[in-house]
């Protein structure tokens, strides 16, 4: 029978079973939970937000998450419709309640006539009888399966640290000490200007603070010693150990905000928090991820001013993360080479984010479904988005001569960075400098992209006119 087998239901197993039932595909989604869990998902709910609520920039002119967020739009995104319609004020982020959240995905997967969804662990490569089959496992994958594809791929499974942040409870926060603001104010799509909460530190309390977190007991990870940490996830106690100015310029910058019980004093550091459900009666710490015994972050959190009765919904942890050498090993439709209609999706396949993992999916739910119906599956431009990333997985790499694609292949959130270059428009004839030719630059990245992108999908020119 002419079906797709999706192994995974999370952000990228998720769109792929959307896209290709869309398409008209059958599709048999399998996913574990919650006959069997993972160490950071909580419910057996599908496209589960293990950590953070932010899909993060909303901006598609000026950032390429942003434009990822846009394109995927245009594709028929579920995960976009199902973030737009669950948004939390985030000043300019898009930010979802992740409750309402994983429940639309699931409720529209479920509801739909072309997807059955079976509750089990797949315990090994998809079978040869499955003629089309993704697999989406995300960087927890089951180990079972880990292990068979770390077999079938030969490559060793290359692997870093992901962490997750701190959730409070709402009511236990101390508002005579902290305030509601974004940083400069800004309002983003449904924010108000004042969407953050901000706990504010003098010297004195930053230095106490970085030292505590510098001396605080932490897990012990023996047998993952020499994995890397993504650098965008890096832990608060690694942070402070750098040095201790570190975090004062990362997630604890004072810059852009103003105390509101005491305007005239201006914070030495401040801990951000922001909303993590509709309800807004949690807020996680933002930047906060922690590899601290959880003991210890009860204690130290605790010495924050505002915090100092912090009641924690979660508490942060670490996880290795999991992905294979993808460069060497898919072509560029994402199938793995040798093993005809066996594809990746996700986090697995080494993109990073909750958006990149879905946009992958995507990419690879159309490219099986094109496969079934015995249509041409062609790849997006690398002038698009769903491209520059595709492309950063598949292909482009610089290559060590002894470890062909290994050290030079490292997980990426979208960035500009991946995306052919532009010239920079010219203002009036003249040749733009500094700031406004980096901003005219990625107006032009970010317009061509949007063209190129509805070209690849087919949207008529018409419709572009009529928007
Ligand atoms: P997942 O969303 O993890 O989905 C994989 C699914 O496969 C799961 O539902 C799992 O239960 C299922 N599964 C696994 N093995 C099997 C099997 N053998 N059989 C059947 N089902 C199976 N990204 C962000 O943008 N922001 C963050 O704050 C963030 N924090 C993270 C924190 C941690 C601890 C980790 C590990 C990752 C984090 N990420 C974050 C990165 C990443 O974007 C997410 O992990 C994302 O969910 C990846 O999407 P995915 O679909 O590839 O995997």
């Amino acid at each position: 029978t002419k079906q797709l087998h999706i192994i995974g239901g999370g952000l990228a197993g998720s769109e792929a079973a959307w896209q290709a039932a869309q398409a008209g595909v059958p599709v048999v989604l399998h996913e574990m939970r919650p006959v069997r869990g993972t160490d950071a998902h909580k419910t057996d709910s599908l496209a589960e937000l293990v950590c953070s609520n932010s899909f993060r920039s909303d901006d598609a002119q000026a950032n390429a998450v942003g434009l990822l967020h846009a394109e995927m739009r245009l594709a028929g995104s579920l995960i976009m419709n199902s973030a737009d319609l669950n948004q939390v004020p985030a000043g300019g982020a898009l930010a979802v309640d992740r409750d309402g959240f994983a429940a639309a995905v699931t409720a529209k997967l479920e509801a739909h006539p072309l997807i059955t969804i079976m509750r089990e662990e797949v315990t090994g490569l998809p079978p040869e009888e499955w003629q089309q089959a993704i697999i989406a496992t995300g960087p927890l994958t089951a180990p079972s399966l880990a292990e068979a594809i770390a077999e079938k791929t030969g490559a060793d499974a290359l692997a870093f640290f992901d962490a997750i942040a701190p959730i409070v409870h709402f009511d236990t926060i101390d508002m005579d000490t902290c305030w509601f603001q974004s940083r400069y104010d800004k309002v983003g799509p449904g924010g108000t200007g004042k969407d953050y909460i901000n706990c504010p530190m003098d010297k004195e309390q930053y230095e106490a603070f970085i030292q505590a977190l510098i001396d605080g007991g932490k897990t012990e990870f023996k047998q993952w010693e020499g994995t890397p940490y993504f650098d965008g996830c890096l832990p608060i106690e690694v942070m402070a150990e750098r040095g201790p100015e570190t975090a004062r310029h990362g997630p604890m910058k004072p810059m852009g905000l103003t105390n509101a019980h005491n305007p005239d004093v201006k914070a030495y550091a401040v801990v951000q928090l922001r909303q993590d459900n509709a309800l807004g009666t949690l807020y996680n710490m933002v930047g906060f991820q922690t590899k601290l015994k959880h003991a210890e972050q009860v204690r130290i959190f605790r010495m924050i001013p505002g915090l100092e009765n912090a009641d924690f919904a979660r508490l942060g942890g670490l996880h290795r993360n999991t992905y294979i050498n993808s460069p060497t090993l898919l072509d560029a439709t994402l199938q793995l080479k040798g093993r005809t209609g066996l594809r990746f999706a996700g986090q697995i396949t080494g993109c990073e984010g909750y958006v990149e993992s879905a946009a992958i999916g995507l990419l690879t739910g159309r490219f099986a479904a094109a496969e079934l119906l015995g249509q041409q599956v062609s790849p997006p431009p690398v002038t698009t988005a769903f491209g520059a990333l595709l492309n950063h997985i598949t292909g482009g790499h610089i290559v060590s001569d002894d470890e062909p694609g290994k050290r030079s292949f490292q997980p990426m959130n979208v960035n500009f960075g991946l995306f052919p270059a532009v010239e920079a428009p010219k203002s009036e004839g003249k040749r733009l400098r500094g700031k406004d030719k980096i901003v005219a630059k990625r107006h032009a990245i970010t317009s061509r992209a949007l063209t190129d992108c509805r070209d690849w999908l087919g949207i008529a020119a018409e419709a572009q006119a009529a928007e």
